[in-house]
């Protein structure tokens, strides 16, 4: 349950053991497919001018993705196919995915290969530190596969990133969290560990989860955790994002963000959903860059704190801006 996003390269996956190999940091990236032949997307034709792209020139990114490779670390930026991969990179900035590369989630947005995830790495915290550090990072981005193979859901890992970031940088850390299955133990593991962010993204409205979050997924539980999350430790700012064009309405994705408010969130993303390939769930509509303008005015005004809104924004987008 991670991020949303365009289809700019493709993973190669090895299914003898479900590793997925890392996409070659050399390669640039358009940044948005035509939809296929068949799919339910509005037709290319249609596809509005606000969603094509420049494709920067040069080479600023390949610092980042060097790095990160030379650590053997992921980042969602890869696995989810951010179409803002090449301008977050270039800017030396990048959001670590932890606790491997295959998803034990069969979540209806994401491109992170699904399957049997592999042992937890215990070098990892150290290496995302290193890396963190290597970056000049003052804000570092912490996500994860979701890992319903692990009874703590890998909470227990989560927190030892968050302290090894702390610890070798003094940066602030922001967790984006699956939801651990319910479980408020595994959730209280990370609140411990105190980041400056906890970040549950809803993703979608309430008719429209089990479908986009999968039949694991709780819309009851996401608002508990942020709502348990600011009950335990006042002091950690809560953060969720919503991706459109998944086939919700004005109305529920109004009750939504008054749901979150009423669970003291008070940081929130809004960005256009971009399916990542056949097999995926359709995109339904493109919302203008206007409207997005207009929902994160309504958002400031039921007293959202920091708001991004728009169709390129992701969970961790300029993340630093909202800590
Ligand atoms: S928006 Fe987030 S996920 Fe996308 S490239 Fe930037 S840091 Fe990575």
């Amino acid at each position: 349950m991670i991020a949303r996003h365009a289809r700019p390269f493709h993973l190669d996956t090895d299914m003898r053991t479900h590793r997925v190999n890392r996409p070659d940091p050399a390669i640039e990236l358009p940044v948005l497919d035509a939809p296929r032949q068949g799919s339910s997307d509005p037709p290319a034709a249609r596809l509005p001018r606000w969603l094509k792209r420049e494709v920067p020139k040069g080479n600023a990114n390949h610092y980042t993705a060097n790095l990160v490779a030379e650590l053997n670390l992921e980042t969602v930026c890869d696995h989810a196919r951010c179409p803002n991969r090449m301008e977050c990179y270039a800017q030396k900035t990048a959001t670590f995915m932890i606790l491997g590369n295959v998803c034990s989630r069969p979540c209806g947005f994401c491109s992170v290969a699904r399957g049997r995830p592999e042992p937890v790495d215990a070098g990892e915290p150290e290496r995302v530190a290193e890396a963190a550090s290597r970056l000049g990072l003052r804000h570092v981005v912490i996500t994860s596969v979701t890992r319903d193979d692990l009874p703590d859901g890998g909470a227990g890992h989560f927190r030892r990133c968050v302290l090894a970031v702390r610890s070798r940088t003094g940066a602030s850390v922001e967790v984006l969290t699956p939801d651990f299955r319910g479980n408020a133990d595994a959730l209280r593991q990370v609140v411990d560990a105190v980041p400056e962010v906890f970040n549950h993204n809803m993703e979608t409205v309430p008719r429209l989860f089990r479908s986009v979050r999968g039949p694991r997924s709780s819309y009851a539980w996401t608002l508990d955790m942020l709502r348990l999350v600011k009950q335990w430790d006042p002091r950690i700012g809560t953060k969720s994002g919503l991706m459109l064009g998944l086939g919700e309405s004005r109305d529920e994705l109004l009750a939504v963000l008054s749901d979150l408010r009423e669970a003291g969130c008070e940081r929130l993303t809004l960005g256009q959903y971009l399916r990542p390939g056949e097999g995926y769930l359709p995109v339904t509509r493109y919302v203008t860059p206007e409207e997005f303008e207009e929902l994160g005015a309504l958002a400031r005004g039921i007293g959202f704190t920091k708001v991004a809104s728009g169709p390129f924004v992701r969970s961790s987008y300029h993340a630093r801006d909202m800590a």
